[in-house]
């Protein structure tokens, strides 16, 4: 058995000691004689692998009290559109008599986040990125909120463009910051206190795709609206532990053994971002230091999770890819609306590998430029 180095934006690589112990406890959970696939979500066993799963992600993420985390499906796309039903006020009718949703726009998530909420509610552009090319995010004193912003959102990371914010914009009290930190939650310690949501789906740094992470404010659980259904509501899906259906229980108990795996054999996320910096440093620093690949970012804002770089001859992307799979180094092929590539060095990918992506770029460079 091999196993390569994957580089996908997602679903993307998993820590090898996690799947391990998934195969281990496939067949026989803990002697209990069955899967945790096959357990139903109300037993005890399962109750207390998602009780420890929230526990270890809120000690990773140091969660203060008043924050809910709730385990969903529906992806982050789905909370897209359940932000604005959670968050215009109680009364707030369609088209945003509960305030206007604001958003900064910093490339294809935070734009696809935008049009979610306009197909139902206005939404504000308080800040983009649109006039410099998506190279860099907007400074915070571009950031223009509208007179009755109900909240503000951004994407944390932009997984296509590979584009990062180098810091937490601000908000007045009475409006919640919001941030889809899908592809870069566990990256490195954040203070969750600044926020009133943050939400992630799973499938980059958490674990297997059909979970979504939120982490929602107490006091923002008052103020969805009362005519949503219950699926789509904080407060209801709260009160129910996650648990108003049935939760995806598997990729539920897969995250928890990627946060178990985090906290002890990383030791913590201080940890977990030194690695994350050294392995996006040295990547950057090859791109940069080479002829044939560039990365169009402001220094500042680029991505440790996400890599995109091109290179100077197109003819030559066949041939990388082909190479770089046989080389053992998998799915670097940039997204199909920008082309170029993608190196996604999410939390599992380990250091060697991106030494190992870094030695074949210069071989290739070597060979073919
Ligand atoms: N936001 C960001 C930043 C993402 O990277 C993605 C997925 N790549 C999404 C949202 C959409 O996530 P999902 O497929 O879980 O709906």
């Amino acid at each position: 058995m091999t196993r390569h180095y994957n580089f996908c934006a997602g679903p993307a690589a998993l820590p090898e000691a996690v799947l391990k112990r998934a195969q281990e406890e496939m067949l026989d959970y803990q002697g209990r004689g069955l899967s945790v696939m096959e357990m139903s979500h109300r037993s005890a066993e399962f109750v207390e692998i998602a009780e420890r799963a929230e526990r270890d992600l809120r000690d990773l993420l140091a969660i203060p009290d008043h924050y809910r985390v709730l385990f969903l499906q529906g992806g982050a796309t789905l909370q897209f559109a359940m932000l604005p039903y959670n968050l215009l006020g109680r009364n707030g009718t369609l088209l945003g008599q509960g305030g206007t949703p604001n958003y900064i726009d910093t490339g294809i998530w935070s734009r696809k986040a935008i049009d979610e909420a306009r197909r139902l509610f206005s939404a504000h552009i308080a800040a983009s990125s649109r006039t410099n090319d998506l190279s860099a995010v907007p400074r915070p004193e571009e950031i223009a909120l509208s007179e009755d912003a109900a909240y503000l959102h951004y994407a944390g990371n932009e997984t296509i463009g590979g584009l990062e914010f180098d810091y937490i914009p601000e908000t007045p009290e009475e409006v919640p910051l919001v941030c889809d930190l899908s592809s870069s939650i566990l990256s490195r310690p954040l203070d969750i206190s600044r926020f009133g949501v943050i939400y992630a789906g799973a499938q980059k740094n958490i674990g297997p795709a059909g979970l979504t992470v939120v982490i929602v404010r107490d006091d923002l659980l008052e103020r969805g609206r009362a005519d949503m259904p219950s699926l789509f509501s904080y407060r209801e899906l709260s009160r129910a532990g996650s648990m108003i259906n049935t939760p995806p229980t598997y990729a539920w108990y897969l995250a928890g053994l990627v946060f178990q795996w985090l906290k002890n054999e990383v030791g913590g996320l201080d940890n977990m971002a030194a690695i994350n910096a050294r392995k996006a440093q040295k990547l950057y620093r090859a791109i940069d230091e080479s002829r044939l690949y560039s990365n169009p970012i402001e220094p500042l804002n680029r991505s440790w999770m996400n890599v995109p770089f091109v290179l100077a001859d197109e003819r030559l992307n066949a041939l990388f890819l082909d190479e770089a799979e046989r080389a053992g180094l998998l799915n670097l092929k940039g997204h199909r609306s920008v082309g170029g590539m993608r190196a996604s060095l999410y939390n599992a990918v380990p250091e060697k590998g991106v030494d190992a992506l870094i030695g074949f770029m210069g071989e290739f460079e070597r060979k073919h430029a």
